[in-house]
């Protein structure tokens, strides 16, 4: 059994995508061929939002928000202490500090209650993540937002095809970005990533700072990245997308007979009802994990970690002087988390599999 089964995405696809691969060699357009406009195009009317701009990663594609919106040194971001490392990562590299404020104890997102706290004069903005496929709580954290005259920037690289309100995850707040890592809900083949924004002005900015911040041939008005998302990746993604849909529902689809099998017995993901998620994880909470995770393992099922240390623990933060950041929240979660196999090629009978063995781990 796969934690998340690539190929068997590949096996189902293989036509569309063997095919769009071809016409990019065929073309040997690489960099800036007509597919990264036209993925970019297709995925701002998926989300609703009015500009896609492509990215080589999701790291790449927050990094290039921070650097348009030009926070750096002496500025404050708020955001989530439970999360990739990427988060936090984009607010270092611009020069600014990541104030780091805990989750809500059932969605493990960023709690609103406890943001307008942590606002200070320097606060440049709020990036909450929409973590395991469920969107923060945008309607309370926008509202705090706008109070203090903040831009929200969701990290939307687990949530692609999510919704909130029926909403789709990229289009709640000003800005967002996406990641198509091959192993979140609309992967490439490679590094990917996309900006979703409002603005038009901000789009452009983005573009110029997504190649080397060009603004004609050989003309470099700010310091940019070498950011371009591939040709080959962006064909790659367009064959996808006609099937991602229905890759969302058997997400679902999977989720519920997990639920089934599980709920009452371990604590299963929370779903709010204001949120469809996308579940880029199912992540349950068991005590004494490694003890859980080993007899996993023995049975033949692989689990992993979203995440086994919370960002305000990681050894650079603590060198940094995060030693006093307290977010008890996180800190617990971090020690129960336990994600199970999860992705849309997953059959009844496997997903049987890992409910017995976890229920068996844990009684
Ligand atoms: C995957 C991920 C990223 C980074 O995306 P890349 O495309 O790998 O750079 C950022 N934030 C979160 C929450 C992620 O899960």
């Amino acid at each position: 059994m796969e934690f998340i089964d690539l190929q068997a995405q590949y096996q189902a696809l293989r036509q569309p995508i063997d095919l769009a691969i071809r016409e990019v060699l065929d073309a040997s357009r690489y960099i800036n061929g007509p597919q990264v406009k036209q993925l970019e195009e297709a995925l701002a009317g998926f989300v609703g939002v009015e500009h896609a701009v492509g990215f080589s990663s999701g790291t790449d594609a927050l990094l290039a928000i921070l650097m348009a919106w030009e926070i750096g040194p002496g500025d404050e971001v708020i955001t989530t202490p439970f999360s990739f490392i990427a988060t936090a990562e984009t607010i270092c590299l611009v020069g600014a500090r990541p104030v780091f404020v805990d989750v809500s104890p059932d969605t493990l997102n960023l709690d609103p209650e406890l943001i307008e706290a942590a606002i200070t004069p320097r606060t440049r903005a709020i990036m909450p993540v929409s973590l395991f496929g469920q969107c923060a709580d945008f309607d309370a954290i926008n509202a705090v937002a706008a109070r203090h005259g903040l831009p929200v920037l969701e990290d939307a690289c687990q949530s692609f095809g999510a919704a909130y309100q029926g909403r789709r995850s990229c289009g709640l707040t000003e800005a967002a970005a996406t990641s198509f890592f091959p192993a979140k809900p609309l992967g490439c083949y490679g590094d990917g990533g996309m900006a979703f924004v409002r603005d038009g002005e901000l789009a452009r900015q983005l573009r110029v700072i997504r190649e080397h911040g060009q603004v004609e041939q050989y003309r470099h008005a700010v310091i940019g990245i070498n950011g371009r998302l591939d040709t080959l990746q962006a064909a790659i993604l367009l064959a996808k997308l006609p099937h991602f849909e229905a890759e969302i529902r058997a997400r679902q689809m999977a989720a519920r007979r997990y639920a089934e099998r599980l709920e009452g017995r371990v604590r299963i993901p929370a779903i709010r009802p204001e949120n469809l998620s996308v579940f880029a994880q199912y992540t349950v909470r068991v005590a004494e994990r490694a003890t859980v995770r080993e007899k996993l393992a023995s049975a033949g099922i692989p689990t992993a970690v979203h995440y086994p240390t919370p960002l305000h623990r990681q050894p650079v933060f603590m060198a940094m002087g995060y030693e006093g950041v307290d977010c008890p929240v996180a800190t617990q979660a971090a020690q129960e988390v336990l994600s199970l196999p999860m992705h849309p090629y997953l059959t009844e009978e496997q997903q049987e599999r890992v409910a017995q063995a976890l229920l068996q781990a844990v009684a």
